[in-house]
């Protein structure tokens, strides 16, 4: 069925909302058209919920959490953006593969495979990831997807 991916992005940020309470505070946007697209939505929302639970676990309370929608081009970019811990340089090449945790998680638990299977669903849909980040600023994590309106 066509995605609404306004909508559903909308909802997840509007969960993420709930789940943190007052600890942060998530601002969505949206740019472009972005309704009646085809994808997976199973596969959206294991990366979206990745990225922002660990916006949410690796930033500070209180913090800002940007999570932004570009449609544009036939390219969908979902942008999640925080003011955490951040991700030290020489870990940041090794992100993507399973159970590897920066030096600098401290007491914060994981399993390490979030990011592993975030790569994958993204790979499944033939877009691509990025991950920029500096220690004790933040992270911002890009994900495109090419676009097919139904
Ligand atoms: P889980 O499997 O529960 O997601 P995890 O969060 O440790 O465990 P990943 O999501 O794969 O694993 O992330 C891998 C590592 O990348 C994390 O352990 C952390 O060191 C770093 N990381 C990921 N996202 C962020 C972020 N937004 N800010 C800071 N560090 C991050
Ligand atoms: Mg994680």
């Amino acid at each position: 069925a066509p995605l609404h991916l306004e909508n559903f992005c909308s909802e997840i940020a509007d969960i993420f909302q709930m789940r943190t309470g007052s600890h942060h505070t998530i601002s969505f946007t949206v740019q472009g058209e972005c309704n009646h697209v085809q994808m997976d939505e199973d596969l959206l929302t294991c990366i979206l919920t990745n990225l922002l639970s660990n916006a949410i676990k690796y930033s500070p309370q209180p913090s800002y959490i940007k999570f932004d929608l570009n449609c544009n081009n036939g390219i969908a970019t979902f942008q999640v953006q925080d003011q955490g811990v951040g991700i030290p340089q020489k870990d940041q090449s090794n992100l993507f593969q399973s159970f590897y945790r920066a030096s600098n998680v401290g007491r914060i638990q994981g399993t390490g495979l979030g990011l592993a299977i975030v790569k994958r669903c993204v790979d499944l849909h033939g877009g691509e990831i990025q991950i920029e980040s500096q220690q004790n600023i933040g992270t911002t994590v890009t994900v495109t997807l090419p676009l097919q309106f139904v």
